[in-house]
């Protein structure tokens, strides 16, 4: 017998968004991956750094970026941490606030890493529904578990909590509060200011969507100078590549770039909802790079099959509380434009 950790042997893993070999065969809508290209300062960044240097280890305080992040957010550099990943930030809160045995807590549906985690950890999982009107159902006046993770804008619904409720609930939670803003930057609001104002906030933040570079592994949080050293005591000391850590830098400081395809994704976005209403799906408003949709059938698998058999990759959750939509990313306007063909097609 391997003398494996229980939790470990028993639980399942985390099942990633399906990345198919031949990705190139397929519109692919299924990952909230960006469909631009990073910014070519990014890409000049990296070829520069794509040298003999890449011998000697990266700096372990990934200052460049770090820079570039406190200037971009207008914090100081030691209320921020980088990270490879902003994946690697959520294991790292739970390492640092959830011990063995204790609770953390996230809102079902939003997204479940932060399970698989926990029971990696070994800390307690609890789960808050939403009401018919997107609101948090039964959430307590005071919730004492040592972690609530609040994904804002809600992946995979789109929608975003209104801010004086997220203001009210950083009041309400006596552990940390986890604002996982992973797709901010497509939203109309995000909640910075909160992290000044309440020490239990952190806000986290990842390269993936916004700046078109999932393949490099990029995130970052915002939280209190002594949240944020725990985070670096509990990191991997190299844990930003010499790469990365150009990569980053570049492009936080084009902000120009990064505005354009933001702008563009929000506008593509406004279209598709649109298109979709046209053919009758329920759209719920969406403030992140995808839209969670119902057909009139209220069937996600048969939109999810139907557009797979014309190779168009979609997100199809069993989960009976999402089984009747599917998630589509926000790709180019072309792209949306077949997918509305393609729908039209298997109506
Ligand atoms: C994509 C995503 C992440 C992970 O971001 P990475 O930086 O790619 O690890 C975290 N949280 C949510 C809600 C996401 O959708």
């Amino acid at each position: 017998m391997i003398p494996l950790r229980r939790n470990i042997k028993e639980m399942a893993g985390y099942v990633p968004g399906y990345q198919p070999a031949d990705a190139a065969a397929y519109i692919k809508l299924n990952t909230n991956e960006n469909p631009y290209p990073p910014s070519p300062r990014v890409l000049e960044a990296i070829m520069a750094e794509a040298g003999e240097g890449l011998r000697r280890y990266p700096d372990a305080a990934s200052r460049a970026p770090l820079e570039a992040a406190a200037r971009l957010y207008d914090f100081p550099p030691d209320w921020i941490v980088m990270a490879n990943g902003s994946d690697e930030l959520l294991n790292n809160l739970i390492r640092a606030f959830a011990a063995e045995g204790e609770e953390i807590a996230y809102v079902h549906p939003s997204y479940s890493y932060y399970a698989t985690l926990a029971e990696i950890q070994g800390a307690r999982v609890r789960t808050f529904g939403l009401t018919a009107r997107l609101e948090l159902d039964d959430f307590p006046a005071r919730y004492e578990g040592k972690l609530f993770f609040l994904t804002n804008p809600n992946a995979p619904l789109g929608f975003c909590f209104p801010r004086e409720f997220i203001e009210e609930l950083a009041g309400r939670v006596t552990g940390m509060l986890v604002i996982d803003e992973a797709y901010a930057d497509f939203a109309e609001e995000h909640s910075l200011d909160l992290v000044r104002r309440h020490e239990n906030v952190v806000v986290t933040r990842t390269f993936s969507k916004s700046y078109s570079l999932a393949g490099m592994r990029l995130g970052l949080a915002i939280a209190r100078p002594e949240v944020i050293a725990a985070l670096n005591k509990i990191r991997d000391h190299y844990n930003l590549d010499r790469l990365a850590q150009v990569a980053a830098a570049a492009a936080l400081r084009d902000q120009d770039y990064f505005r354009g395809c933001v702008e563009n994704i929000r506008a593509t976005r406004e279209w598709f909802s649109n298109a979709l209403r046209e053919l009758g799906y329920e759209v719920i408003p969406s403030q992140a790079n995808f839209v969670f949709a119902s057909s009139p059938d209220r069937n996600g698998e048969r939109v999810y099959q139907g557009l797979f058999d014309r190779n168009i990759l979609v997100r199809y959750f069993t989960d009976p509380l999402l089984a009747h939509g599917v998630r589509i990313t926000i790709g180019t306007r072309e792209e949306m434009e077949k997918t509305v063909e393609a729908l039209r097609d298997i109506r």
